[in-house]
């Protein structure tokens, strides 16, 4: 397609420099599909790349454009595309893996070492824009069209979401979810969905705690105002939960979780802390206890997990706190500095 947009572009190395810009509308390969944006959501990786985290340092060369969670309508195709049509609704995995390396040869795509990320140093551009292109490879056909563009726009970090919650196992099972964020908040929605007998939050912050009780948690616990090790003691009969599962990355919540999982149980760290964790491993170790580290989306077996639990009338409207226009993208960072959103939606 011919013509110019309107997007969110790094546009120079540093701290900030995040500007809306008039661009080329990305053009397409072979196997590529223009997208249409309808809606796209804020993450934490996004502030990463305004702040010029390290993150970000590894993997940008500015000017490019950002935003990874989106979905819209495919406008146009490329000759050799055979999966996706024009008019269909997408969402996106945002890893584009090489394909070729022992890693995604031995079917570990989500782990490759050569991924691109759209969004941060994909060609294709970045989901905070009117268009962008991306392989047909990665795109997550959902042609239903009660689900709204806004739910679509969360399907990336959903995934990562569901990942975790299917590599631990739930079903029959007392859970543990670290955090109450919006990762943490459709942990809890994903849980229930997928089986979890009872689920505790350990959330300090009395405003996302309460919120998800109403998403489905059957225990609350307060992290800073008592000992959630003693409390998740006194919840599961002095035994501990079957599972933990991090959505904070937080070291204290972690440091606690090693305590009070049960016998044979599994952490599973899906934010992972932005400092090294130490902890008692013989005694974790004689517990039989395990770690699991998350990334991304089993790309794409977790797609069709997400697909079953939509399909099976997961709700995520409560997950969306705000809906801006494209232009405003910096107010919306500023909920998230805040703590004051769950996911902020941009509407290019
Ligand atoms: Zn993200
Ligand atoms: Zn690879």
């Amino acid at each position: 397609m011919k013509g110019t947009m309107r997007g969110v572009v790094k546009t120079a190395a540093g701290e900030g420099h995040l500007e809306i810009k008039e661009l080329p509308i990305p053009q397409i390969g072979p196997n590529d599909i223009l997208v249409k944006v309808h809606a796209a959501a804020i993450c934490g990786t996004d502030q990463h790349i305004r702040d010029w985290h390290p993150w970000a340092q590894k993997r940008m060369t500015p000017p490019a454009t950002i935003g990874h969670e989106f979905s819209g309508e495919v406008v146009e195709i490329g000759d050799a595309v055979t999966s996706v049509k024009v008019g269909d609704r997408v969402s996106s995995e945002s890893h584009i893996a090489c394909n070729t390396c022992q890693t995604c040869r031995a079917g570990h795509r989500h782990v490759c070492p050569n991924t691109r990320i759209v969004g941060v140093n994909h060609p294709g551009g970045g989901g905070f824009a009117e268009y962008v292109s991306i392989p047909e490879e990665i795109a997550f056909v959902y042609n239903d069209e009660s689900m709204p563009w806004e739910q679509l726009a969360l399907m990336e970090p959903f995934g990562v979401v569901v990942h975790g919650v299917m590599a631990s196992q739930v079903a029959a099972k007392t859970v543990a979810i670290i955090g109450a964020g919006p990762l943490g908040a459709m942990g809890v929605l994903a849980a229930k969905a997928a089986g979890a007998a009872r689920v505790i939050v350990v959330e300090p912050n009395e405003a996302r705690a309460q919120a998800s009780l109403a998403r489905g948690a059957d225990y609350i616990v307060d992290p800073v105002k008592t000992d959630p090790v003693q409390v998740m003691k006194e919840l599961t009969d002095g035994i501990g939960p079957h599972v933990a599962i991090d959505f904070s990355g937080s070291i204290p919540g972690l440091t606690a979780a090693v305590q009070y999982l049960r016998p044979e149980g599994l952490l599973t760290s899906v934010a992972h802390p932005s400092k090294p964790f130490t902890f008692d491993l013989t005694e974790f170790a004689y517990k039989g206890c395990s770690i699991k580290g998350i990334a991304g989306r089993k790309m794409y077996e977790t797609w069709e997990d997400i697909r079953g639990l939509l399909q099976g009338g997961i709700d995520l409207s409560s997950i969306i706190s705000h809906e801006l226009p494209l232009e405003k993208f910096a107010e919306g960072m500023g909920y998230m500095d805040r703590g004051e959103s769950c996911k902020v939606i941009l509407h290019p």
